[in-house]
């Protein structure tokens, strides 16, 4: 196996605003705009910004879900937008995601065998009905669920348990790689930590690696070996957890960490409050795309796009501060 599981390389996906139907693109939303980083086996990198920023479609960029405008993804060594349609298969079994809205994402006319079972059938990994329904009770009761819900629909469950089916639906077809897309975000506070722990206990049983994408860097400080955190459809900082939330270098990173209310109040760092409107990924601005809302901004910053680059080992950082 190589030693990077995922490689994402100078991804781009700028999607058409067109005035009318018939009418030409009238301008592009960059939504991803050079997208750049690797995951190793086991590992789960925390993808992180406000919403819009683009993390999302690098999730669906990376599961296939969507072309790229360019830029390559490799899996497994394999580039996956050159794949023949039967690697592609296989490599769909092996990549699976989890949704923000678990109601949404689970077909409300068909019970939980079936949503969980499906995929097993399709990619042949049990020879009948009868292996099937073993396999999904097994699921069932790891994921926190019972016997009992086998024949239930997705309306007869909490959004917590709804989640769990998701999950279990997930690791039906043994995937190696998961992109986790706001896992917890729709669900009640209560419930966050309970999810949370039985993604990494699973990660652990099954040797997962996960892509865990979230707004809040609170959300992914404990799940995550690496974080990216990303701005208007760039990343702008990438470094180990214990670095990130220790000295973060970039303006946008400290923003966020700011925001996040810490246990003793006498350590709370001083909120970094940004002025001005998030900026249109329609229309970004030049140099550094954080410019117009930068507590730090200087000349440079509006004229020149800086450089994605290590400052020390393992820390990546865009901000001419660095220079
Ligand atoms: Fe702020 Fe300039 Fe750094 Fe951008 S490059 S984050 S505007 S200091």
């Amino acid at each position: 196996m190589p030693a990077t599981l995922l490689k994402v390389k100078q991804l781009k996906k700028y999607f058409p605003i067109k005035r009318g139907l018939m009418s030409k693109a009238a301008s592009q939303v960059h939504a991803v705009d050079g997208v750049s980083f690797d995951i190793l086996p086991g590992e789960t990198l925390g993808l992180v910004g406000e919403s819009g920023c683009g993390k999302s479609t690098t999730g669906r960029l990376i599961l296939r879900l969507l072309e790229p405008t360019s830029g390559e993804i490799f899996f497994q060594g394999n580039e996956i937008f050159s794949l023949s349609k039967k690697k592609l298969r296989s490599m769909r079994r092996n990549m699976q995601i989890i949704f923000q809205d678990p109601y949404a994402s689970l077909n409300p006319r068909m019970q939980v065998e079936e949503i969980i079972g499906e995929g097993m059938l399709i990619h042949g990994l049990v020879k009948n009905r009868t292996e099937r329904r073993e396999c999904v009770l097994e699921l069932l009761e790891r994921v926190g669920l019972k016997k009992e819900h086998l024949n239930r629909y997705p309306h007869e469950f909490s959004g917590g348990q709804r989640q769990r089916i998701g999950i279990a639906r997930a690791l039906a077809v043994k995937p190696q790689f998961i992109v986790a897309d706001e896992p917890i975000s729709a669900l009640d506070v209560s419930i966050q930590a309970q999810v949370l722990n039985l993604l990494m206990d699973l990660q652990q049983e099954f040797g997962l690696t996960y892509l865990f994408i979230a707004h809040d860097l609170s959300v992914v400080e404990h799940i995550s070996d690496r974080v990216a955190v990303m701005h208007l459809g760039q990343i702008v900082e990438l470094a180990n957890s214990d670095d990130l939330y220790k000295q973060p270098l970039h303006p946008y990173t400290q923003c966020l960490l700011s925001a996040i209310p810490v246990p003793d109040p006498d350590n709370q760092p001083q909120r970094i409050i940004l002025k001005g409107e998030i900026p249109s990924p329609a229309n970004p601005p030049s140099g550094c795309r954080f410019h117009t809302r930068c507590p730090y901004k200087m000349d440079i910053c509006a004229e020149i796009e800086p450089e994605f680059k290590a400052v020390e080992a393992k820390h990546f950082v865009a901000c001419h501060l660095m220079d």
